[in-house]
């Protein structure tokens, strides 16, 4: 596997930018230039991968685009390794970001976690409905945001 030696953004008190630079240790099934993916240390399920940017971002949208598109290139050779290991039925694609959505690590991270029938796992899927015209003002409002 190529190593990162030559990362331009990093934050020496991050986690994952330590095993980035290999000052903690991971157990490493993919990486390239720009992108690393390991297994989860308090895994969901068995072969719960995270793949990261290898530069510091703390949350999606800060990260660079081109560096996204090379992750998000792998991210089906990986889901179809962790299907034929694992043997799960299914996976679910999970990215946190910001502490109210459940992110503990502040670099940005993809999780594939392995699904059987009857794991137990899963999200409170509270869904709502709108109100008659709030999702049209929504629309327009993210329309007139995106220019
Ligand atoms: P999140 O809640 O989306 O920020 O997920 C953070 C994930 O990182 C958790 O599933 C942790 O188990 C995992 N994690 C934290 N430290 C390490 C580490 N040193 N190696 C591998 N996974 C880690
Ligand atoms: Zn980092």
């Amino acid at each position: 596997m190529p190593q990162g030696g030559s990362v331009v953004n990093t934050d020496p008190n991050c986690i994952f930018c330590k095993i980035v630079a290999g000052q903690i240790p991971a157990m490493k099934v993919y990486e390239d230039e720009a992108i690393l993916a390991f297994l989860d240390i308090g895994p969901l399920a068995e072969g719960h991968l995270l793949i990261i940017p290898k530069e510091h971002a703390e949350r999606l949208e800060e990260v660079n685009p081109d560096v996204l598109a090379q992750l998000a290139r792998q991210l089906p050779r990986l889901a179809r390794a962790v299907l034929s290991v694992t043997q799960a039925a299914g996976y679910n694609l999970l990215q946190n970001n910001g502490r109210v959505s459940g992110q503990e690590v502040p670099h940005v991270h993809f999780h594939i976690i392995p699904r059987a029938a009857g794991d137990g796992l899963g999200y409170r899927w509270l869904a709502s409905k709108y109100p008659p015209g709030r999702g049209e003002e929504l629309q327009k409002k993210l329309l007139e945001a995106l220019g």
